[in-house]
């Protein structure tokens, strides 16, 4: 992937952005256990950062994914992983489908004011019963008249707390679990306050990404046109999956520069820190655990870039994303654990970078797809595993 001037100067206004407007209170924002996203979203907006690759009809710069891309990597300068995940749900989780299948009337209504800033989304996936089996969730969207009534429960979700819409997928018919299903925009507020029948029923407290706010939501009976689905009914699942590869690749981009950071911080620290007469970095067993952990990153870097060219080029990157993802799961535990383990006593307190690091990167294995689920496809894609890749 070739950086171009394009990309350069968008992630240095980014970068000064980050310096400026968020690193210096992510503390804040993390002890809050929120962030302010209306507020932040509105600024990033104003500098068109949150619609790079939307069109521009709605406001969006109407670039290619790379530049998604380099956008996720500058992200990954910001000192903690709970805002660059919620700017990243906004950017590429909960708007791909919405960009792709949206009616103008839904791209007017909900993508236009989420590239200006003016309204949070979610993505409404996972279910407290549900969450790597896509295929097994409840929410039901039953009709009545022009309108859908959607009840049921939607767990985990980023943004939730600020959100202003949801994309949410439900089951809008019988039959095979793969074709009953639909994304549906769901308005969460009306003047302010949640619609009838939408609880935010629990902020969740969580390990790390402390500056998320992560919630369960109840749905009883809440009334959506059915104007409002993306695209063909029951073809959800499918537009699901495909939103899944952007969230992915963005997922193993953010982390490129948030690992490199962790190592860099750790080579300081180490050439400072005394013990036995010399410097922890004068230990070989340190110098070479820090080289092979940069050789990683390297090569993540490789098959991120890789796979974002072939996306880019119209081609189907389900193998190499999931590789991508996987890899940054990986390498999420592994570089923060190593180099926790190099500031000794210091590594375990709270306020060091690379704690917060080790607490919210552990997410990377689990959230928008766990290791495993990555490691399923990647079988059924080498034909090692008999069922079709869905
Ligand atoms: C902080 C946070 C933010 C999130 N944000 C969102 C959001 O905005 N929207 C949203 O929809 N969801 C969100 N999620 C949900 C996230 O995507 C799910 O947690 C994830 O998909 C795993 O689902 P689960 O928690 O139900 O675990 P389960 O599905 O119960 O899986 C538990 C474990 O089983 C193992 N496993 C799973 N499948 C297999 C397999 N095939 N073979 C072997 N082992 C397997 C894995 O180790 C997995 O971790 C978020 C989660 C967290 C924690």
């Amino acid at each position: 992937m070739h950086f171009t001037h394009e990309h350069r100067e968008i992630q240095k206004t980014l970068q000064r952005f980050i310096d400026e407007e968020i690193n210096p209170h992510v503390d804040e924002w993390e002890a809050a256990e929120i962030f302010p996203a209306h507020e932040v979203f509105k600024k990033m907006g104003n500098l068109g950062l949150l619609g790079l690759c939307k069109p521009e009809e709605y406001g969006g710069a109407g670039l290619d994914y790379s530049y998604s891309l380099a956008m996720a990597e500058t992200l990954g300068h910001i000192h903690c992983g709970g805002v660059p995940m919620a700017i990243g749900v906004q950017t590429d989780m909960c708007t791909p489908a919405l960009a792709r299948y949206g009616s103008d009337e839904l791209k007017r209504q909900f993508l236009a004011p989420a590239i200006a800033g003016d309204m949070v989304g979610c993505i409404g996936v996972s279910e407290p019963a549900a969450g790597s089996d896509v295929s097994g969730i409840k929410s039901v969207a039953r009709k009545d008249g022009d309108d859908y009534l959607i009840t049921g429960q939607k767990m985990w979700i980023t943004n939730s707390l600020q959100a202003d819409w949801m994309c949410m997928l439900v089951n809008t018919g019988e039959g095979p679990v793969h074709k009953n299903k639909s994304l549906v925009m769901v308005p969460m507020r009306e003047n302010g306050k949640l619609r009838p029948g939408i609880e935010v029923a629990q902020k969740i407290r969580k390990i790390g990404m402390h500056s998320s706010d992560t919630g369960l939501i109840y749905f009883d009976e809440v009334r959506v046109p059915q104007r409002y689905r993306l695209g063909a009914e029951g073809q959800g699942f499918i537009y699901q999956m495909q939103q899944f590869q952007e969230e992915r690749l963005w997922c193993a981009a953010s982390t490129l520069a948030s690992l490199t950071n962790c190592i860099q911080w750790t080579i300081d620290y180490a050439q400072e820190r005394k013990l036995f007469g010399a410097t922890i970095a004068d230990q070989q067993w340190v110098q070479f655990k820090l080289a092979e952990l940069k050789t990683e990153v390297e090569a993540l870097r490789a098959l991120t870039y890789r796979a974002c060219d072939l996306y880019v080029n119209g081609q189907d990157v389900l193998e190499l994303a999931s590789m991508a993802k996987l890899k940054a799961g990986r390498l999420n535990r592994e570089v923060p654990d190593t180099c926790l383990q190099f500031w000794g006593g210091m590594g375990f307190t709270l306020e060091n970078k690379v704690s917060r690091m080790y607490r919210d990167g552990r997410l990377a294995s689990i959230g928008g797809g766990a290791d495993e689920v990555m490691l399923g496809i990647l079988s059924k894609l080498m034909g090692i595993a008999k069922t079709p890749v869905r």
